[in-house]
């Protein structure tokens, strides 16, 4: 049984196995919370992402997929970075986006992590709407098999937090 928590706060303070980053697929880095986790992790974790970028995704990380790095020197063993999609009004990108939350604890299993701490994907610079992204992540988590314990997730603000409490009940 995985057990869902909702924290509010910054999630590079988090204490986790796996943090997951909202990146984009360039695995370069970038603003809101991807900024953060390279600012606060250090340059182990860049130097990583390059690599990975130079040996398997020479293209970007597709949209919906997640590849682990190392944490640098975050309170974690390992940054799981997810790339969301983009906000669409026109196209239903909802499979993309539940597809970072399986994914990311698909790779937490393969790396044997047990308490994941998760931002909500795509709610920032992706522009996707609170109250959906927050029922499109709790259902996700809640339809993948995992032997990860503990799913986190970490709500930087308030209406983040209570749209994220109105799906777990
Ligand atoms: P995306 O490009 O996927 O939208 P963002 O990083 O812009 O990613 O935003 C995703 C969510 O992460 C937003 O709700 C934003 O408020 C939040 N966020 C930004 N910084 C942090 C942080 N340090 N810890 C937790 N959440 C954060």
């Amino acid at each position: 049984m995985t057990t869902i928590t909702l924290v509010q706060g910054d999630i590079t303070r988090q204490s986790a196995d796996a943090i997951v980053n909202a990146a984009n697929s360039s695995l370069l880095g970038g603003g809101g919370v991807d900024g953060a986790i390279h600012r606060r992790g250090g340059p182990a974790i860049l130097q990583e992402c390059r690599e990975l970028r130079a040996s398997y995704y020479g293209k970007g990380l597709p949209t919906g997929q997640a590849v682990a790095t190392t944490a640098g020197e975050l309170d974690a063993r390992w940054v799981i970075h997810t790339v969301g999609p983009v906000w669409s009004a026109t196209e239903d990108r909802s499979e993309l986006l539940a597809s970072c939350y399986r994914e990311s604890l698909r790779v937490a299993d393969e790396l044997g992590a047990r308490t994941v701490a998760f931002p909500a994907v795509s709610t920032g610079v992706y522009r996707w709407p609170m109250q959906d992204a927050a029922r499109i992540a709790v259902e996700a988590v809640r339809g993948t098999e995992t032997a990860v314990e503990e799913v986190r997730f970490v709500l930087f603000d308030e209406r983040a937090y209570e749209a994220f409490a109105e799906q777990v009940g």
